[in-house]
């Protein structure tokens, strides 16, 4: 299967929408800003998730009884990923870190719907998800499955996100994005150049949604060829404390680009990609006349809480 027949049993709208955006920031006069509306690709399979996916799916959905894989309670991959596998009629078994049995989140209970099996790891025994000796006991333990590492974040996952930057029909001086597991923005700097100025090179710019220097660095370089010679880099700025942490002027920025721009950002992902673009546009930080494509990476189920008030 392709992963073009996929999306359309899938229901996927693609391509995502290339939108500009003209917030009334200072500095904002000086570029030229697009946002790729990768979360309007389906209201369920959120964003960059579908394309980190989209190949590996496409190679297995016929032949695989069964997929397995981690991630946290709000996970916006084992949501994507679940909600595939009903679809497809694949078992699909989510592990994830720490124990909401007593206090499901939104994203658990759905998946719990779409009859996902639910196993809770302790944070010591997640933490060795990419152990060899770990996945050769999940193998022993379900024959036959495909286990997907977290996030989806695997080689496979860097052609699919190439395909956003053939969708988008303009040159690119920069493309700006989130950065958790590395493999979005590999994907991204791995097709950079597809839409560059023949006069000047394209960078990627990387905005750490968790606070690791040089960990983020070497996430993205363990996907990327050892003779990649394209032009990226990640800011750690903007992280509001690591991973999932907030602060009074994020939160705030997040609603003013719902309000003011008509934008859904949550605050985990993309909220601080637009703040640290808000923020850049007021250092000057881009050469005047610059194209600058932001990916909406989507991840909204993510910031649901339960009835209860339970985060
Ligand atoms: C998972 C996720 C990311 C991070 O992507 P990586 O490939 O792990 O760096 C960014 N944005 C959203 C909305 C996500 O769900």
């Amino acid at each position: 299967m392709t992963p073009e027949h996929l999306q359309k049993q899938l229901g996927l709208s693609l391509p995502s929408p290339l939108q500009r955006f003209t917030p009334d920031w200072p500095g904002a006069e000086k570029v030229t800003l697009w946002i790729k509306r990768d979360d309007l690709i389906h209201p369920i399979i959120s964003g960059n998730k579908w394309r980190k996916l989209s190949q590996l799916l496409a190679d297995h959905a016929a032949t695989t009884p069964h997929i397995v894989s981690f991630g946290g309670g709000f996970s916006n991959h084992l949501h994507a990923l679940g909600w595939c596998c009903k679809q497809l009629g694949i078992e699909f078994t989510a592990l994830v870190r720490g124990n909401y049995a007593d206090s499901p989140t939104p994203m658990l209970t759905d998946l719990s719907r779409w009859q996902a099996n639910i196993r809770y790891l302790t944070k010591l025994a997640y933490k060795q998800r990419d152990e060899p000796d770990f996945i050769a006991a999940l193998c022993e333990q379900y024959p036959g499955a495909l286990i997907i590492p977290e996030g989806g974040s695997q080689q496979a996952a860097l052609a699919g996100v190439q395909t956003l930057l053939e969708e988008c029909q303009i040159t690119i001086d920069k493309i700006i994005t989130p950065v958790a597991s590395g493999a979005t923005m590999a994907g991204l700097i791995n097709g950079a150049g597809i839409n560059a100025r023949a006069s000047a090179r394209q960078q990627v710019l990387g905005i750490a949604v968790l606070n690791g220097v040089g960990y983020l660095e070497n996430l993205v370089a363990q996907f990327l060829p050892t003779n990649s010679s394209h032009d990226w880099q990640i800011l750690h700025q903007f992280h509001h404390g690591g991973y999932a942490r907030t602060s009074p002027a994020l939160l705030t920025l997040c609603e003013e680009m719902r309000q003011e721009y008509g934008i859904p950002v949550e605050p985990v992902y993309s909220g601080k990609v637009f703040y640290a673009l808000k923020s850049l546009l007021a250092q000057s930080a881009f050469a005047a006349g610059e194209q600058i494509v932001i990916v909406h990476t989507g991840g909204l189920q993510g910031a649901r809480t339960d009835p209860d008030g339970h985060s």
